[in-house]
């Protein structure tokens, strides 16, 4: 039996957990699940969005599946993710991009995977009011984070049969914290004689990400381009209830959906569960449980080949319907 945490968040987090779960368990993986809550939701009796106790249970399992978590805004708390990923050191976000089946988008075979820097950049937080009309934020690029993610890039690339890793920076104007990163990226490529390298502006990569994202493969950004390049490839597949993504270190893993916990749908069971279910698979696969997540894929993919689907991509299932939509499908499969 497996020790895996799970990390309940608030918004639609509790209703896609619970889908996810059920999931799970239908697809019959032993897991004994290290149930941990955080989020807005938890302040009030622990003072904390982010306690402790979740950071370590992380630290003992060393695996975690994690659903979407609010951060009050302006109540002088840290983001509990760049807190999770920051104090795990989980300093590569992965976030795979493909097209689902029977989802309608402008583009056929987008295949992109974007490997974000996940704990520098304009996160790091520091922050501060100049004078009344002035505020500053700092960013922050090294050497060692930089090297190390380009070092991630390229290894993903090498083992998942990639042919092109393009580095995506505003070099020509953030000349040194950009140009570090890109002269980072350019000494890991040199090691790399087998995969393609490719340099690119973030503004230029947004316009021919739109115009034709088959022409991208892995990219590799700092932390605030990755953010806003993942959302608009998310866009490319269908959006963000089906975009999946996970924060990986040297010792810890976090698998999470892209989106937030969007709170403007919470309660009414019609998120879509598929970018924590695509997020909750690849975290399987990172466990050794092949087959399962083979298996939940394809009732996954069947469901949608059916027409089930919910409101974000057209269709009129609730989460709930379209969970239990793939569980009959398992239920055939096994
Ligand atoms: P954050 O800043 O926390 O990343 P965000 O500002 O990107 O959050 P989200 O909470 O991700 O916002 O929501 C953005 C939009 O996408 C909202 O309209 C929301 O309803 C929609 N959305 C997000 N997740 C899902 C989902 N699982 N199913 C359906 N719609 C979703």
């Amino acid at each position: 039996m497996k020790n895996i945490t799970l990390i309940k968040g608030d918004g639609v987090g509790s209703e896609i957990t619970d889908a996810v779960i059920k999931i799970i368990n239908a697809a019959g993986v032993a897991i004994d699940w290290d149930i941990q809550t955080a989020g807005a939701d938890v302040i009030e009796q622990e003072g904390v969005p982010l306690p402790k106790r979740v950071i370590e249970s992380v630290k003992k399992n060393k695996i975690a599946l994690k659903s979407p978590v609010t951060t009050p805004i302006g109540k002088g708390f840290r983001s509990v993710n760049v807190q999770l990923r920051k104090e795990l050191d989980l300093y590569a976000n992965l976030r795979p991009c493909y097209n689902l089946p029977n989802v309608k988008t402008r583009y056929d075979k987008v295949d992109i995977v974007v490997v974000r820097e996940n704990t520098e950049d304009l996160y790091a937080g520091i922050e501060r009011q100049v004078d009344e009309d002035t505020a500053e934020s700092i960013k922050i690029i090294t050497r060692t984070a930089s090297e190390r993610i380009a070092k991630f890039a390229f290894d993903y690339a090498i083992n998942n049969n990639r042919k092109e890793v393009c580095v995506v920076t505003k070099a020509n104007i953030c000349k040194l914290s950009d140009g570090l990163f890109l002269e980072s990226a350019r000494k890991i490529a040199s090691f790399y004689p087998q995969i393609k390298f490719r340099e690119i502006l973030v503004d230029n990569c947004c316009m021919q990400l739109v115009q034709n994202p088959n022409r991208f493969d892995v990219l590799l950004l700092p932390n605030l381009y990755g953010d806003i390049v993942s959302d608009l490839c998310a866009g490319l597949i269908g959006g963000l209830g089906i975009a999946q993504g996970a924060n990986i270190g040297s010792d810890y893993a976090v698998f999470e959906p892209v989106h937030g916990s969007a709170p403007d749908i919470a309660g009414k069971d019609i998120a879509n569960p598929t970018a924590m279910l695509m997020s909750a698979i690849e975290m399987l696969n990172y466990t050794g449980e092949f087959e399962a997540a083979k298996k939940i894929k394809l009732a996954l993919f069947e469901t949608l080949n059916a027409d089930i689907k919910t409101a974000d991509l057209g269709g009129s299932a609730k989460c709930s319907e379209f969970t239990d939509a793939i569980i009959e499908r398992l239920a055939v499969l096994s």
